[in-house]
């Protein structure tokens, strides 16, 4: 893998999954641990329920009280109590009475069914009830959910809204967790100016840091955006040493190419010694560095400039990186095969991810598949992958699709 040959997208893959070690585990309170990865497994304190309790409005009773009740003939018993949920007082139902219970109340003692007030006359001093209840009906038993010690969560998983309620449910108010990363983004280019100011010839606005920050973000990262950094050499270095301290993973776009002293980013990282750069075989994307930087190694990415270049770099090496970083290992963007409603071209050696409309089984690659075309990259949900040694797949064939996130 030295700079001149090509090195396989696969290749390089594998070489920055080697480099990065996931960041080591926290405690965050539930409120702050959506999107971080479980370092844990949670258990459940109690049982969930933790006591018997009525899943509907209605009557607590014994279920043998409304045996053979009916619209004609009901049952009619007394109403001794009534039972909200939250109430903690602990009631006992004689034979021969009904209890008022609420959804989640306790089921009192002694009884064994709930009659949902749907089926009775929602009598307050006697109810009258039209139909039998079973044994158990509309009862949430304890355990019914899971078992005190039962693992809810497993080490790995990711904190969303659901897993969240489950920590919860399991009375943890604190977890173990890998962080989200954090990721610094710098775009850098002499011609770049901030969206939102007035354009001169010869500049264009930055899209690339909006675009690669909103994608990490994506993929799960806390990420924030820098100045753009000037193709100055002497101002390179320390823009990025700055942002040590607030990073986890750096990526930089633009300056890698084969410019010469006009590709800083490269001619002053590739000083170091601790950032490689490489031509990968892959179309777009093809310079592409990677190393780490300060002396606690962090990860630095260095995206080539073209948008759509530095688009699907973020999505093969970057995103996979951000899983890593938080100890998960399955990185790949979902893949699918699809037909191709029209034909695409690939350079020999190189693999392709072509911008294209994925619906159902049929992808349409999209015209302008220029590195710089990014109107037509706002228009795509999919990568079309033609596979190094396939220069040219026709409409009718099927291609491996990515589905962008
Ligand atoms: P470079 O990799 O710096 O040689 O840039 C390659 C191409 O991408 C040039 O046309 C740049 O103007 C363009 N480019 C570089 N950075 C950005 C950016 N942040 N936003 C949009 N286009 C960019
Ligand atoms: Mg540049």
């Amino acid at each position: 893998m030295t700079d001149g040959s090509l090195t396989t997208v696969d290749a390089y893959q594998a070489a920055i999954l080697a480099a990065i070690s996931p960041l080591p585990p926290v405690s965050l309170s539930l409120t702050d641990a959506e999107g971080c990865v479980l370092a844990e497994d949670v258990t459940a304190a109690v049982s969930l329920p933790s006591f018997d309790n009525s899943s509907m409005d209605g009557y607590a009773v014994q279920a043998s009280d409304t045996d053979h009740s009916s619209e004609r003939a009901p049952a009619t018993l007394p109403v001794t109590a009534e039972i909200a949920a939250g109430d903690i007082a602990t009631y006992r139902l004689a034979p021969g009475t009904a209890m008022r219970i609420m959804t989640g109340a306790r089921l009192p003692e002694g009884a064994d069914a709930v009659v949902p007030v749907e089926w009775t006359d929602g009598g307050a001093e006697r109810v009258e009830i039209y139909r039998s209840a079973a044994k158990g009906n509309a009862v949430r038993y304890i355990g019914g959910d899971a078992t005190a010690g039962e693992t809810l969560l497993e080490k790995g998983v990711r904190m969303r809204p659901m897993q969240i309620a489950v920590a919860a449910s399991a009375g943890r108010k604190m977890i173990k967790v890998r962080p989200r990363p954090r990721v610094v983004v710098l775009s850098t280019g002499n011609e770049l100016t901030e969206p939102g100011t007035p354009l001169v010839p010869g500049q264009i606005w930055d899209s690339n840091s909006y675009m690669i920050a909103a994608a990490a973000h994506e993929a799960g990262a806390l990420t924030s955006r820098r100045a753009m950094v000037p193709d100055d050499p002497a101002g390179v270095l320390p823009a990025l040493t700055e942002q040590l301290s607030r990073a986890d993973l750096l990526v930089t776009t633009g300056g890698v190419s084969m410019g010469g002293e006009h590709d800083v980013v490269k001619a002053v990282l590739r000083e170091l010694g601790t950032v490689t750069f490489r031509k990968v075989a892959m179309q777009p994307g093809m310079p592409q560095g990677f190393g780490t930087l300060g002396e606690g190694r962090v990860p630095i990415f260095t995206l080539p400039g073209n948008p759509v270049s530095a688009y699907v770099s973020f999505q093969m090496f970057v995103r996979p990186a951000i899983a890593a970083l938080q100890g998960i290992d399955d990185l790949r963007l979902p893949a699918v095969r699809a037909t191709l409603t029209g034909s695409v071209r690939s350079p020999h050696g190189r693999r392709s991810y072509l911008r294209g409309v994925l619906a159902e089984d049929e992808v349409t690659p999209l015209s302008g598949q220029g590195s710089h075309q990014i109107a037509a990259l706002g228009r795509a949900n999919a990568l079309i992958v033609v596979p190094e040694e396939t220069t040219a797949l026709a409409a009718g064939e099927t291609a491996d699709v990515l589905v962008l996130p």
